[in-house]
């Protein structure tokens, strides 16, 4: 047969069509399906990816594939179809779409492995000759004395390191022949230093026994399996069953990916899959964002060679280059985290979902607190719903005690962080020397600086939010641009001495806490306290050593942890999550109360949860206290129907955006008015409206909503809408399918 005469490619940069490019004779063995080829394009060149081999085309001024990029094709024939898939779903060029799946330092195949001069023994030194060495050079006779007990090759490194030599003594052994030196590729392993122990198998309990029963039948017959949705409360022993459904996925020869939220994605989460499959070294690769370059090259190549089979990663794990997969978990799916809020607008979860049933793969999707979407799908029979309702070892679910700020405020007469009942609480682990955590879900000293003479408050020139005081920084900073700037000693607006600090954050309730517990040892967990990159690994281990006392945190503290001494986790306000401009803001906050509640009493003592806010009866809050999540997930669909918001539709959102308010404003009425023609009336079209943030980073913004059930001819009537519309070159529409961020 002869080899296919034509490639058809996808070039990187967006021109939303692919290519056809004739491949030459010498290159013809090299060039594959997925292969990565530098082919010339206008009057330069460029990199592309190879998505078909043809034998003719129509395409006329054929030109030749310049060059291969790589040994071998880096994406397989599945991972392509799964581009075309969120190309067409997620309503984005898939050239944009494969910058996604393959990371920069694979794509431009620039970077490559570490090289390090290993030292082998080459002839055996007789001891007479070892003798005479020992006079005349001493200290090749020392480096001679190291060799000779080597059991095998050795980093030179190493070697220097461990007899105190230098470089010349090496070189000159080398001459001598006793030695050769030979550059070899190592892996940058940013877990090399770090020794797994081997964990067993822990003994399962009736219900995850149970649920672990279904996952292998899945696996033995996954055409036929729909994706297992697993319910288990906080504490109820999913990893475990992860970690024996991924024992059974090898053990049938296929490999497994594990998604974990970016933030959950800790040296403790890493070290329970590395220990329990640390038979062979290279088996776990781990990717996540804060790899370097030459880390992410070394995992990726790992993975692609088929050397690692299972991966644990953070969202765009989800795209990890293994063959044969056989299983796809993804932990805490609920996460908000999953969802990319830059193009591709991918949810790494749905994403899993459709690449799991391309693969022919089992997805298990597991959390304390399903989302309305997955739980829906599991109601609608799509998914099949495991459910484990008790903690393991009979850890008791918290009792959850909700505090009436507003009957607090009339007792203390100000607005106190801290209520009676919570400080009281606190007091009592002090004595029994308990821990307890306290949770705000914002950081920062105070959240505004206002004038109580003019009014005025320090708003960010670029985004419309306050600004937020930080005294540790002593300076006003904003969370969304980072724009900073220093504090004024009087209004600018009216030159009184009138400023006052409003609303509080994490800096300020740990001065708080201090100062009503001074003998405590406090400490902060958030973006500001976290910027070391030890600092977090060095206060959680304070923490779980018992040398902290009480622990003060964002969302960072909320996730995933396991204290088995903290009986008391405090929210210090819950009304931040319920009161956003978001359909989802209930869901959240049920989720954020169930999960940092979760926190407490994993260990034998029982555990005890305050939740200080302002409306005690609102469902999210009443629901979690009871544990509930049945009677919340009814509540909630309820009135998800009423508005026709997901999971009973698919929502997309486009946002116009330009640092001149009136062209993005008229922007956005055009785009709506000629989407008002394109769709057929099944789809709900909301008018343009200034977005609820409506200035970000020195940009005006609009927001169009759309819903609609049939989300595929959604996405390709607002693609085609939005490819014969020419905006204003300072104009930006992005379009976001299945939106979760709507300020
Ligand atoms: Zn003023
Ligand atoms: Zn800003």
């Amino acid at each position: 047969m002869s080899n296919p005469s034509y490639a058809r490619v996808i070039i990187d940069r967006s021109i939303h069509r692919e290519l056809d490019y004739l491949v030459p004779e010498m290159l013809a063995e090299k060039i594959g399906i997925g292969s990565r080829v530098r082919v010339p394009f206008r009057e330069k060149s460029a990199l592309a990816t190879v998505v078909s081999l043809l034998d003719e085309t129509d395409a006329t001024g054929i030109r030749p594939i310049e060059a291969v990029v790589g040994d071998k094709p880096v994406l397989s024939l599945k991972l392509i179809e799964l581009s075309r898939w969120m190309s067409a779903y997620y309503c984005c060029p898939i050239e944009t779409v494969m910058r996604s799946l393959l990371p920069q330092v694979i794509r431009r195949a620039e970077v490559g492995w570490k090289k390090q001069l290993v030292v082998s023994a080459a002839k055996p030194i007789t001891p007479e000759e070892l003798e005479k060495l020992r006079r005349r050079a001493p200290r090749q006779a020392e480096l001679m004395d190291a060799v000779v007990k080597l059991n095998g090759p050795i980093p030179a490194a190493q070697l220097l390191r461990q007899t105190s030599l230098d470089n010349q003594t090496l070189r000159a052994v080398e001459k001598r022949g006793w030695i050769t030196l030979n550059e070899e590729a190592v892996a940058r392993d940013p877990h090399a230093d770090e020794v797994f122990i081997a964990s067993a198998n822990l003994v399962l309990n009736s219900e995850q026994t149970a649920a672990l029963k279904v996952v292998e039948e899945s696996l033995a017959a996954p055409e036929q399996a729909k994706p297992i949705l697993l319910h288990g409360v906080t504490g109820s022993g999913k990893t475990e069953i992860y970690l024996q459904a991924i024992h059974s996925t090898l053990a049938r020869g296929r490999t497994a990916i594990v998604l974990v939220p970016e933030i959950s994605l800790t040296p403790q989460t890493v070290e329970r899959f590395k220990s329990r499959f640390s038979e062979a070294q290279d088996t776990v690769a781990v990717l996540h964002s804060h790899l370097s370059e030459g880390e992410r090259h070394d995992e990726w190549h790992k993975i692609h060679a088929g050397r690692a089979r299972i991966v644990v990663g953070a969202r765009s794990a989800v795209f990890a280059p293994l063959e044969n997969l056989g299983l796809i978990v993804v932990d805490e799916e609920h996460e908000t985290s999953y969802k990319q809020e830059e193009a591709p607008r991918y949810h790494a979860r749905d994403v899993a979902v459709v690449r799991a049933k391309m693969e022919g793969a089992v997805v298990l999707l597991g959390t304390a607190t399903p989302s309305l979407e997955s739980y829906h799908n599991a109601m609608q029979q799509k998914y099949r719903l495991l459910n484990l309702t008790e903690r393991v070892d009979n850890c008791q679910m918290p009792l959850i005690r909700i505090v009436d700020l507003r009957l607090e405020r009339r007792k203390q007469k100000v607005a106190a962080i801290l209520s009676e009942k919570l400080r009281a609480a606190i007091t009592s682990r002090l004595e029994k020397r308990e821990q307890t955590i306290l949770f705000l879900n914002r950081r920062g000293f105070s959240t505004s600086l206002l004038c109580s003479n003019c009014g005025e408050a320090r708003d960010c020139p670029n985004c419309s939010v306050a600004l937020t005081f930080h005294r540790g920084a002593a300076r006003l900073s904003c969370h969304l641009c980072g724009h900073t700037a220093a504090v004024p000693k009087k209004c600018p607006a009216c030159s009184q001495d009138t400023l006052i600090y409003a609303g509080f954050g994490t800096e300020k309730v740990e001065a708080n806490v201090n100062q009503i517990f001074p003998d405590a040892v406090v400490r902060r967990m958030d973006a500001d306290s976290m910027t070391r990159k030890d600092s977090y690994r060095e206060t959680l281990h304070a923490f779980r050593t018992g040398k902290i006392d009480i622990l003060v945190g964002t969302q960072m503290i909320a996730k995933g942890l396991h204290f088995p001494n903290v009986t008391l986790v405090g929210i210090i306000n819950a009304d931040l999550a319920l009161h956003m401009p978001d359909f989802r803001a209930g869901e959240r906050t049920f989720q954020l109360l169930t999960q940092v509640a979760g926190r407490a009493g994993r260990g034998e003592t029982p555990g005890e949860v305050f939740v200080q806010t302002y409306t005690p009866f609102s469902p999210s809050i009443q629901f979690a206290r009871h544990h509930d999540f049945a009677g919340y997930f009814q509540q909630e669909l309820e009135f998800r129907e009423r508005c026709e918001f997901p999971p009973l539709n698919h929502v997309v959102l486009i946002t116009v955006r330009s640092a001149h308010e009136g062209r993005a404003q008229l922007s956005a009425e055009t785009i709506a008015r000629r989407l008002k023609e394109a769709l057929p009336a099944e789809f709900i079209l909301s008018s343009p409206t200034p977005a609820p943030l409506e200035k970000l980073q020195g940009q005006f913004r609009f927001h169009i909503l759309m819903r609609g059930a049939a989300i595929m001819r959604l996405s390709r009537l607002v693609r085609a809408t939005l490819d014969k519309l020419p905006l204003p070159e300072d104009v930006f529409a992005a379009v976001d399918v299945d939106a979760y961020q709507l300020l």
